[in-house]
């Protein structure tokens, strides 16, 4: 029996292509930083932070395969990136979620430039794609910042601590990327 091998002409723009399988690795280093930052948080007895934390894990690797199963569907190739190892060493919490603060304020400008390139691209599939993260970003920024900004207004109060790791303990993961893609 004879088998056809049909390779798949590259139908995407290469730009696009690399930008998107770098964006990959940028929201899997995302979850494996929030990973790293739940296990700071559940070794210091903080386990409603570490869930917090653990759930934004979750939520970056949907981003993840957001934006991979995008490229398969345009018919783009995957190359997966070598992911950079995450930060250790935290010494606080409030350290951790301005960590986080930070770190989503730097993927808000890598979305940012993503959306550049597919409008220098003209590529309009892939600018209307990123509306959702555009969107999804403001909501990262807010969350993020919001938790860093009542660390620090509790400093190291027990009782404050221990309300915001209450509050955290209640977060459940849900996959957002499902509800939108259709
Ligand atoms: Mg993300």
């Amino acid at each position: 029996m004879n088998y056809l091998i049909i390779r798949k002409e590259m139908k995407m723009n290469k730009k696009v292509n690399d930008a998107i399988n770098k964006q990959i690795g940028a929201e899997s280093y995302s979850a494996f930083l929030y990973l790293s930052m739940s296990a700071y948080c559940e070794s210091n007895g903080f386990k409603g932070m570490a869930n917090w934390l653990k759930v934004q894990y979750q939520e970056e690797l949907t981003h993840a395969l957001k934006f991979y199963q995008f490229l398969l569907d345009r018919g783009g190739q995957v190359e997966l990136p070598a992911l950079a190892k995450p930060t250790t060493g935290f010494k606080s919490p409030q350290e951790v979620f301005e960590m986080a603060y930070e770190h989503e304020q730097k993927v808000t400008k890598m979305i940012h430039d993503l959306y550049e390139l597919a409008r220098e691209e003209k590529d309009y599939a892939f600018e209307q794609f990123l509306h959702w993260f555009i969107d999804e970003q403001v909501e990262e920024e807010a969350n993020s910042s919001e938790i860093a900004e009542n660390l620090k207004k509790v400093a190291n109060d027990g009782k404050g601590l221990l309300l915001i790791d209450q509050q955290l303990a209640g977060r459940q993961f849900v996959d957002e990327t499902n509800q939108s893609a259709e």
